[in-house]
């Protein structure tokens, strides 16, 4: 758990650490911008990193910075970037499709699973989560943009779900999910967006049991400033902070 030798692991090139540095306050500054911009407060909108295919000692760099809370979208890359990372403190979760057998693998080292979206992986996270004692936040993803190629539950089975996932006590609803429509066209993606926040103001009105709806995850890179202006309370980048990712 403490092996100092993943926290000597060599660094990347002082050059690239300052790229990430400077893309890393410049993301924060386009932040900033759309929350004076809609009239929103700075606080209310928090930047997840997205770190797929990102080697765990650049995230390092970001990370002390001051990110706070990095996603992963696969698994297998959940536990290694974790234990070379153990020395620092922030918020992990998940955001990548969730296969049912894979659950165990990743349940110990996230805090929240974003992607929530099908009945029987929320059964078969709360009997694990329940046998161990623990529990965990989950948000609803949600497609909301209505293309086949997203995982994503079709908006309208969201109230059926949350009502299901909200008797599951060990599963705590904290929000939703999406991935807004991708285009180069940002203003494209705003009706996806603004769709979820919709939708997070009807199953609010369900007043369920247990059901805290006070989280939006929306917007990436290219349409963060659209996500903020649509309600978004937490934003997911990659590339803009990590460059472009390696296939
Ligand atoms: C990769 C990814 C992001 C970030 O995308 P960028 O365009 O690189 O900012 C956000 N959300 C999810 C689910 C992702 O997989």
């Amino acid at each position: 758990m403490s092996d100092p030798g993943d926290g000597n692991a060599p660094g990347p090139a002082p050059a690239d650490a300052e790229a990430i540095r400077t893309r890393l306050a410049a993301v924060e500054s386009r932040i900033e911008t759309a929350c004076v911009a809609s009239g929103r407060d700075r606080a209310a909108v928090r930047l997840l990193l997205a770190t797929k295919t990102v080697d765990p000692q650049r995230v390092r760099v970001a990370i002390e910075a001051g990110a706070n809370l990095v996603a992963e979208n696969r698994v297998q890359e959940v536990r290694p970037k974790y234990e070379a990372l153990t020395d620092l403190n922030y918020e992990r979760h998940f955001i990548g499709h969730l296969q049912s057998n894979k659950i165990n693998a990743l349940v110990p080292y996230v805090s929240c699973i974003q992607s929530l979206d099908r009945l029987s992986l929320a059964r078969k996270l709360q009997a694990k989560l329940e046998r161990e004692g623990e529990t965990r936040e989950v948000l609803l993803q949600v497609n909301t943009s209505g293309e086949d190629s997203k995982f994503g539950l079709e908006p309208e089975a969201l109230v059926d779900f949350a009502t299901e996932v909200s008797r599951m006590d060990s599963l705590r609803i904290r929000g939703l999910m999406t991935i807004g429509l991708f285009t180069e066209d940002v203003e494209l993606a705003r009706p996806s967006l603004r769709r979820l926040r919709e939708l997070g103001d009807q199953v609010r009105q369900l007043n369920l049991d247990g059901v805290v709806m006070d989280e939006l995850s929306m917007g990436m890179s290219g349409d963060l400033e659209v996500a903020i202006e649509e309600g978004a309370t937490i934003v997911r980048v990659g590339s803009a902070v990590f460059g472009g990712r390696q296939p």
